[in-house]
């Protein structure tokens, strides 16, 4: 399926025309027009899912097979001196675009990309809780 509305299903299917970095019959990978870095770049896949929560498995085994291959050509071209791939779900996880998008962000050493957290502190009863709580939700 693909929505009327959705810039990135009209990225991904050609209608907004976008240099692709790789391309199959499921996904583009474009460049980010607002990049972290240089050479931060977007794997869009054709069809619509609004985000992980949608995803089919089939599409979210490939996805990061593709990501993986774009960020080995990405480190290679750049030298970059890491990568971050991340995926971001609703807007409480900072998504601003509602077609699932994976994040292949270059690092360089003393860059000024921000991608981190506080660490909290769990004690091993509180691991195991939770752990067993998720375990019942997957399906
Ligand atoms: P997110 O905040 O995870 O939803 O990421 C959305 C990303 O899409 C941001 O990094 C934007 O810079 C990028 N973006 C938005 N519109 C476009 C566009 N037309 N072409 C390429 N990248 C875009
Ligand atoms: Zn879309």
């Amino acid at each position: 399926m693909k929505k009327d509305d959705c810039i990135f299903c009209k990225i991904a299917n050609g209608v907004i025309p976008s240099p692709a970095i790789y391309e199959d019959e499921d996904f583009k990978v474009i460049l980010d027009r607002g990049p972290a870095a240089k050479g931060h770049a977007l794997v869009l896949p054709k069809e619509h899912f609004d985000n992980v929560f949608s995803m089919d498995d089939a599409t979210a085994g490939k996805v990061f097979v593709v990501a993986a291959k774009v960020a080995r050509a990405i480190n290679k071209t750049f030298g970059c001196d890491g990568i971050n791939i991340l995926q971001n779900n609703n807007e409480a996880a900072g998504q601003t675009v509602f077609h699932f998008h994976m994040h292949i962000i270059p690092r360089y050493k003393n860059d000024t990309v921000n991608v981190g957290w506080i660490p909290g502190e769990v004690t091993d009863e509180q691991v195991a809780e939770c752990a067993e709580a998720i375990r019942k939700n997957l399906n």
